[in-house]
């Protein structure tokens, strides 16, 4: 059998999963609806239900208003909302799959005005001084959670999962430095576990023994003044006593220095410490984190360091990763890339959280994958990933479908992106989504370079055009000068970079170039890596030297993703990377690169210099194949190259993909 740990049962609480992957809580912003969300929060729970997965925890729900992440509905706490679940856990239980509702209480984290926490400290990602719970409200707050424990009984989930961890108001509690409490609840540990040792008792006894309980507790907090190691094993075992069936962990406060989801994560970090606490405690044990294929999850297993693995993030890029997993099929798995522009980043701005990767993540119920009835004969020219999404949804619909790609292999810009130290699981997606379009009877054509002609006489009946884009070149006196290259020919390989270099613009792509310059691959190893990324730690010594330069004054890497940009950026300022803003580009020539800034002229006596200054559309065919009756729709980095982003390119080939009858 492929996968034989993942795929051997195990009866947790009352029940017997078939497998051992846990799809752990992801927030979609639905749950901020209310009814609205509901429909889309069912077919989201549904889809992955049918799709293979048992056990599923939904996002975060606070058992009262003052807990709540955002001012809005997404808390459960009268009877009145019942109505608002029966539908989701319907839809699961329909599909033979158990779904808990998480119970989160955000404490000092909440973004609204009337936010609590076990001491009156601002959270250093917050703008709010929580008010300090008395002990009434503590009690209070204890018997609210056990009031939605009952609910969701009520509502037809399976158990629910407790958010002890990622610095939530039940690590606040446990943690020394943002529990300066005298009374019961604070100074020493056992006070400090006190909270959640008596929420898990009152949850417990709300459940009773016919639901499953999981606690999500803290690994590491990895803040200063966070619980220590044997403080951790202690509340655990203490969490077992008092009643939890399964413990989840979770890696690090929110707050914390230290990257745990993002891609310079090495996959797996976290879980040899899942082992340590997993020898401490007599009940299954989840571990998490960036495992996002089923080797890693397979190897998790067998190394003995959990009984379980909670996959998050691996489900919104593929719904289908233990049917495909089980099936033999594992190269057909979209892999999360941990590039969070679709999930996190969406959560934050209010968005519907989705995946760049898999663009129907969340929209389950309005983007169908019915077959059509009118099959065509269809064109796809380019290969990245907008033309890969569009040639994929419309194979999948049934139509006949040619994808040509000029270069000898498809990916286009992803196919670069996978070069850069921490990207290198683009290249799966690549292959995944090639995989999948052959087996809905795709025909790819690589090295070929389609044009009006030949598609029209080939009778393609409508064509999506993804050509993409190609890179802009500056007007900068000099910039065909030998020791000018741009981006695509370095991370190519066809280029080659001196010891010291200058970029040209700092978008996504030159802080991309300029990782992939500096050569550092993620820190191996948990010690390693906390040594490198807690605060004090030491970046290693930069390859080379380098400038990135940019025309508009201000910050650098403003664009970048709200939560990865700012490991990137920490990244590269901690190497010693000179940052130039505000420059006027005045010539590049054997001395070097001129320009000139606050009014002085000077030279970057660079040997290289790397041009990431932005794409033009490439959609020369267009206009073309249009004078020739042939319906084209543009799409991706080829329709608008200004706004070139991958999470938009998949999104647009989906849709037309699957809007390919409709087009006239
Ligand atoms: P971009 O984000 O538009 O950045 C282009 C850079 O080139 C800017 O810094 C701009 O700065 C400079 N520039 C523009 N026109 C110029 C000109 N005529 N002469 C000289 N400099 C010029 O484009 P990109 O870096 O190619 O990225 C493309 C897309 O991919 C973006 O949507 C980006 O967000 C996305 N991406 C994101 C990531 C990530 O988030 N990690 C990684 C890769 C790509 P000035 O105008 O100030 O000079
Ligand atoms: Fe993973 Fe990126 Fe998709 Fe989020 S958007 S699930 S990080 S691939």
């Amino acid at each position: 059998m492929n996968y034989p740990a993942l795929f051997n049962p195990i009866k947790l609480g009352p029940f017997v999963l078939p497998n051992r992957i846990i799809m752990g809580s992801m927030h979609t912003n639905l749950e901020e609806a209310g009814a609205a969300g509901v429909a889309a929060l069912a077919a989201f729970y549904g889809e992955r239900a049918r799709l293979g997965v048992s056990l599923m925890v939904t996002g975060g729900y606070s058992p009262n208003l003052e807990g709540r992440m955002k001012a809005g509905p997404g808390y459960l706490n009268s009877r009145a909302q019942l109505a608002e679940h029966r539908p989701v856990t319907d839809a699961v239980h329909a599909a033979g799959g158990h779904l808990l509702l998480q119970i989160l209480h955000s404490g000092r984290y909440g973004m609204h005005d009337d936010i609590v926490a076990p001491s009156a400290i601002r959270a250093p990602i917050s703008r709010t001084v929580p008010r300090e719970l008395s002990d009434a409200d503590i009690r209070r707050t204890i018997a609210d959670y056990a009031r939605c424990a009952e609910l969701a009984v009520a509502a037809g989930y399976d158990g629910v999962e407790i958010m002890g961890s990622e610095g939530y108001l039940l690590s606040q509690f446990a943690a020394g430095c943002t529990n300066h409490r005298e009374d019961d609840w604070g100074g020493a540990l056992e006070n400090r576990i006190r909270f959640a040792v008596e929420v898990v008792r009152a949850v417990r006894a709300a459940l009773g023994p016919e639901r499953l309980l999981v606690f999500r507790h803290s690994i590491l907090d990895l803040i200063d003044g966070g619980l220590e190691w044997h403080e951790t094993v202690t509340m655990a075992q203490a969490i077992a006593a008092a009643g939890a069936d399964v413990l989840s962990t979770g890696v690090g406060w929110h707050e914390s220095p230290v990257p745990t989801v993002q891609q310079s994560v090495p996959p797996a970090l976290f879980t040899g410490a899942v082992g340590r606490l997993r020898r401490e405690l007599n009940i299954p044990v989840a571990a998490s984190n960036r495992i996002n294929t089923p080797e890693a999850a397979e190897s998790v297993l067998t190394r003995g360091d959990a009984d379980l693995v909670a996959l998050a993030r691996p489900f919104l890029a593929d719904p289908a990763f233990v049917h495909k997993a089980r099936g033999g099929r594992a190269d057909t798995i979209i892999p999360c890339i941990a590039c969070n522009q679709a999930c996190l980043d969406h959560y934050f701005t209010g968005a519907t959280v989705s995946c760049m990767v898999n663009p129907r993540a969340g929209h389950e119920d309005s983007l169908s994958t019915e077959r059509v009835q009118n099959p065509r004969k269809v064109a796809v020219v380019g290969a990245g990933p907008a033309g890969l999404a569009a040639a994929l949804a419309a194979a999948q619909s049934g139509h006949r479908v040619t994808l040509f790609e000029a270069a000898d292999q498809a990916g286009g810009q992803f196919r670069l992106a996978a070069r850069v130290p921490g990207k290198e699981d683009y290249a799966r997606v690549i292959s995944a989504y090639l995989a999948l379009f052959a087996e809905a009877g795709g025909e790819l054509r690589t090295g070929c370079r389609a044009d009006a002609e030949s598609l029209a006489d080939e009778g393609f009946e409508s064509v999506i055009l993804a050509s993409g884009i190609r890179p802009r070149q500056p007007d900068i006196p000099g910039i065909d000068h030998p020791r000018v290259t741009g981006y695509e020919a370095l991370l190519s390989g066809r280029a080659k970079a001196g010891q010291q270099v200058a970029i040209i613009g700092a978008g996504g792509i030159g802080f991309d170039v300029a990782a992939w310059l500096l050569g550092q691959h993620p820190a191996s190893g948990l010690e390693a890596y906390l040594a490198r990324w807690r605060q004090g730690g030491q970046a290693p010594a930069p390859k080379r030297r380098i400038w990135m330069l940019k025309r508009s004054k201000g910050p650098f890497g403003k664009t970048l993703g709200k939560t990865t940009g700012w490991v990137l950026r920490r990244e590269l300022a901690e190497t010693g990377i000179h940052q130039l803003d505000d420059v006027e580009y005045v010539r590049i020539d054997d001395a070097g690169l001129h320009y000139r800034r606050d009014g002085e002229a000077s030279c970057l006596r660079v040997d290289t210099i790397v041009v990431c200054s932005g794409q033009e559309a490439e959609q020369a065919l267009a206009a073309a194949l249009t004078a020739r009756g042939v319906p084209t729709r543009l799409i991706g980095g080829a329709a608008r190259a200004g706004e070139l982003d991958a999470t938009r390119a998949f999104a647009e080939g989906l849709a037309a993909g699957r809007a390919v009858s409709a087009q006239a």
